[in-house]
């Protein structure tokens, strides 16, 4: 029984959706929590590995008969642009969905999850109608030509952050490039998810090219990644399950994205304008409750402003409204679970045991029953400490003096993570010759998290391979084909 969210809007559906319609999961229902509250909110479909197969093969189907990636790369694009412009006109439900299953801030919902996502959309659906094949000019007595062509099914597993823009900046690419889709969102959040598959069907997507499997991450995620009818995979989540899933994958020769963790460094040089900075280093490790794959947890600071930073951050994080999400001020709201709140602390309590300063927060707050936790900034704390080396995917920022420009790039670069970093200078050259020594796949500049549909976002080391939005991601769902034609009749 599906129950309604605590400010309406949207509901949980207790169904899968396959081939174009909602259907019982054969595994049944399991619960979704409300994080802000830990109220369970709805019921959403438990998908077994036969459902898998069932979305699979219908995928499969959908894409063998080409209803979809035999159209017109226009009438795809047609469809996806339909699509966007249905997701901006049902925003506010969308946004509702994202802050009821992850406890996001109402407000950044509406400002950046729901119009980033349509962006995603539109872009590729924008780019695929003006893509172009290559003719290759070569000494053969051949017309050489070649054509971008879809995979085929594409098994599409997003994690619970940011549901919403990690669907769409799978599905936006993978559907415009032809292919038909199984998507697999993280269990904790699959609203969104399921707005979307009915808002593709009302956009005119052909029935059998989305399908979606709520459930059980391992369990269905591993079936999807092993499913002979499934030709790719795009998978977003922690590095631990990236390596399982690459694993997999290799060993099927089956191309696969891999967006996984960061532990992004972010460095501020004494010529930096801190009043500017710090505003940028609190959203860098705080946005999203630290629960950004890209967030800039670990703060290096020149020596001579080390202890001004540090007072001010102390005063300034406390400051950031937090709260329910649904309050349109607040800023920071609740971690995704109880379970992780305590990884979240014990990480914390850890690194204080060994000897870091606690500046603010280190806390867990008790707000209406949801999984709230205090911004916390630690100092002095050592370049191997596990805090500092791995990802705590919470509110904790991490800060630690350096001396020279090459003390800073090494401790940047000093963890098995590579997704993002940055830096906080006044000087231009600085920022050149440091942004290109930073082993990550975005470098930001005063400035943090900023991202747009047309500049490729992903990682290097632990934090995977593969690019999404660009034209980059775009090419990812596709291989080249390569076309000889004898230009002259008869045998050779
Ligand atoms: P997770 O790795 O636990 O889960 C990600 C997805 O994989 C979920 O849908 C989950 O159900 C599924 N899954 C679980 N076990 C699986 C298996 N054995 N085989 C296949 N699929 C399986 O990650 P999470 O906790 O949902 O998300 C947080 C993590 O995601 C963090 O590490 C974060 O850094 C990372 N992340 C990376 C990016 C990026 O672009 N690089 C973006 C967002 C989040």
């Amino acid at each position: 029984m599906t129950q309604p969210l605590p400010e309406g809007g949207t509901t949980v559906r207790g169904e899968i959706w396959i081939d174009g319609g909602w259907r019982e999961a054969s595994g049944g229902r399991y619960d979704v929590e409300d994080p802000a509250t830990g109220r369970v909110i709805g019921r959403a479909g438990a998908a077994s590995v036969a459902d898998v197969d069932a979305a699979a093969r219908a995928a499969r189907r959908a894409f063998d008969d080409g209803r979809w990636s035999g159209l017109p790369a226009r009438e795809r694009s047609r469809v996806l642009l339909r699509a966007a412009a249905l997701l901006r006109d049902r925003a506010e439900d969308f946004a509702r969905a994202e802050s009821a299953d992850v406890g996001k801030p109402i407000t950044f919902a509406r400002i950046i999850d729901v119009p980033n996502s349509a962006d995603q959309l539109e872009y590729f659906a924008t780019l695929v109608a003006t893509s172009e094949g290559a003719v290759r000019e070569t000494p053969l007595p051949v017309h050489a030509y070649t054509r971008r062509e879809p995979h085929g099914v594409v098994g599409a597993i997003s994690p619970f952050n940011f549901p919403l823009i990690l669907s769409t900046s799978k599905l936006g690419p993978a559907l415009a490039a032809g292919n038909t889709v199984v998507h697999k969102p993280a269990p904790q959040t699959p609203l969104s998810a399921q707005l979307l598959a009915e808002l593709f069907a009302d956009a005119g997507l052909p029935d059998g090219v989305y399908n979606l499997v709520t459930g059980p991450g391992p369990e269905l995620g591993d079936a999807l990644v092993r499913h002979d009818a499934v030709d790719a995979i795009a998978f977003t989540g922690s590095t631990s399950v990236g390596r399982a899933v690459a694993r997999t994958a290799g060993d099927l020769l089956k191309p696969v994205a891999a967006e996984l963790g960061g532990n992004a460094a972010n460095i501020v040089f004494a010529d930096a304008d801190l009043d500017a900075a710090i505003g940028t280093i609190i959203n860098a490790f705080a946005f999203n409750t630290g629960q950004f794959c890209m967030a800039g947890p670990r703060l290096l600071v020149e020596r001579p402003v080390y202890e001004t930073v540090l007072a001010i951050l102390s005063e300034a994080v406390g400051q950031v409204p937090l709260g329910s999400p649904r309050d349109e001020g607040t800023l920071i709201g609740p971690l995704i679970s109880g379970a992780h709140r305590d990884r979240v602390d014990a990480h914390v309590r850890d690194a204080v045991a060994a000897g870091a300063r606690l500046v603010a927060g280190g806390e867990r707050l008790d707000l209406d029953g949801g999984y709230f936790y205090a911004p916390t900034v630690l100092a002095d704390v050592a370049q191997d400490a596990v805090v500092v080396q791995e990802e705590v995917f919470g509110p904790v920022l991490t800060v630690q003096p350096f001396d020279t420009e090459e003390e800073a790039i090494a401790l940047a670069n000093g963890t098995p993570y590579g997704l993002a970093a940055g830096l906080q200078t006044t000087s231009i050259a600085r920022a050149h010759r440091v942004a290109a020594r930073l082993q990550a796949g975005i470098v930001w500049v005063n400035d943090w998290g900023l991202l747009d549909a047309a500049v490729p976002f992903g990682g290097v080391k632990a934090s995977g391979w593969g690019r999404e939005s660009g034209p980059e991601a775009l090419a990812s769902y596709t291989h080249v084909k390569s076309v000889l034609v004898a230009l002259k009749d008869g045998a050779r």
